[in-house]
């Protein structure tokens, strides 16, 4: 046909696999035209991805009455990945489907300040239940995706330079899980799987910040439809931004008045504590829990702590202009105080175009953003085409 360009190299199947993915394709006569690539080429492809378990064909009604056309799609169930969404104060595990869905999740109740050794080493029977809980074999294991509460090495798969992870410094993750389950290990910061988890439930958002407020506070930035991590990995840490009014609290940091000190669900749980009696507040549920019996010094204080966050993210917006701003965290529990004192800041300081369509909402996955944005972490990289193509290669070689 003119006018279409050809391809300048044949498609190979990780290729294909996307265009089926995201429903570019359907049919192999569509794979055809969108490739260039012959019949047989095309079949011999698909063949391998539906060997592989990656897609499935479905034989549906023709739609113009001829004989049925058997449609490919993505299989979902073609595979499992693991997901550990290390916190402060506890972790999840999951096993996940291969679109990100949870398919078994657990708690695990350890705070992380035991260290990465106990804590992972915890992690490996939590998976091995929930693979039983489940339902499926271990065989299907296609990559773990790991997040923590800090900034994360990438490439070398440890923590840099956190102060609320003590202990876990530049100590390498991926082969404390590896070694009980071999596959491809992707590492990351907690509020950066939380804004692709969120990115994967507003597909219509290309631009979101994602805040994540619980013992501690960070933020994760989707621009242009792409997770920004910057130039280190350190990109969204907010929560070491000095506020303006500060009582003048030292943070672990080495500054003075940082948001986390003042406006996190730690300081929170300090604040409200003093002058009450022993135990009576000691963690974020308490605090959530009388906000919602409507205390009025639980109100006031996560107002105040939403009014100083609205104070760095008024930057922010100004910043980078996003449409979303998604609150997560176990402080979303208050959210009303919380997000009133948010606006009340970001209107005030936040140029009206960056914030006149500008909606501040709670993440819309509430406690599962953590494992599910892990799981899409693992996933973009191991049904990318080329390592679809690298882990076809056990299989015969495409025919071109
Ligand atoms: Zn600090």
């Amino acid at each position: 046909m003119r006018g279409r360009t050809p391809t300048s190299a044949p498609a190979t199947a990780g290729e294909i696999f996307r265009l089926v993915r995201d429903g570019a394709a359907g049919t192999r006569t569509e794979i055809g035209r969108a490739t260039g690539l012959s019949r047989t080429a095309v079949a011999a492809r698909v063949a391998r991805l539906l060997a592989d378990g990656l897609v499935t064909e479905v034989v549906g009604a023709a739609a113009t009455g001829g004989r049925p056309a058997a449609r490919l799609e993505f299989n979902a169930a073609g595979g499992t990945v693991l997901a550990v969404s290390v916190g402060v104060s506890r972790s999840k595990a999951a096993v996940c489907d291969l679109t990100g869905a949870v398919l078994a999740e657990a708690v695990i109740d350890l705070p992380a300040s035991v260290g990465p050794h106990r804590l992972l080493g915890d992690a490996v029977p939590t998976l091995e239940k929930l693979l039983l809980d489940a339902g499926v074999g271990e065989a299907g294991i296609r990559g773990i995706g790991l997040s923590i509460p800090g900034t994360v090495d990438g490439a070398n798969g440890w923590s840099v330079g956190v102060p609320s992870l003590p202990g876990w410094e530049r100590i390498p993750l991926p082969p404390m899980l590896t070694e009980r389950f071999p596959a491809p290990v992707r590492v990351d910061n907690d509020v950066n799987v939380m804004a692709l988890a969120e990115q994967a439930v507003h597909p219509d958002v290309d631009d979101l910040l994602m805040v994540k407020i619980g013992s501690g506070v960070g933020a994760g930035l989707v621009a242009g439809g792409h997770l920004q991590r910057g130039a280190w990995g350190a990109a969204g840490e907010i929560g070491h931004i000095p506020v303006h009014d500060g009582p003048g609290i030292g943070c672990g940091c080495g500054n003075v008045d940082c948001l986390e000190v003042l406006a996190s669900g730690r300081a929170l749980v300090r604040d409200l504590a003093a002058g009450r009696p022993d135990g009576a507040v000691s963690t974020i549920a308490d605090v959530v829990a009388l906000v919602k019996q409507g205390d009025p010094d639980a109100v006031r204080l996560v107002r105040i702590a939403g009014r100083r966050l609205g104070e760095v993210l008024a930057a922010a917006v100004n910043l980078v202009n996003p449409a979303l701003v998604a609150i997560g965290g176990d402080l979303v529990g208050a959210f009303d105080p919380l997000v009133a004192g948010v606006r009340e800041a970001i209107y005030r300081r936040s140029m009206a175009t960056a914030t006149q369509s500008l909606r501040i909402e709670p993440g819309l996955l509430a406690g599962r953003s953590g494992v599910m944005g892990c799981a899409i972490l693992v996933l973009d990289d191991v049904l990318s085409p080329a390592t679809v193509d690298a882990t076809l290669t056990a299989s015969p070689p495409d025919v071109t």
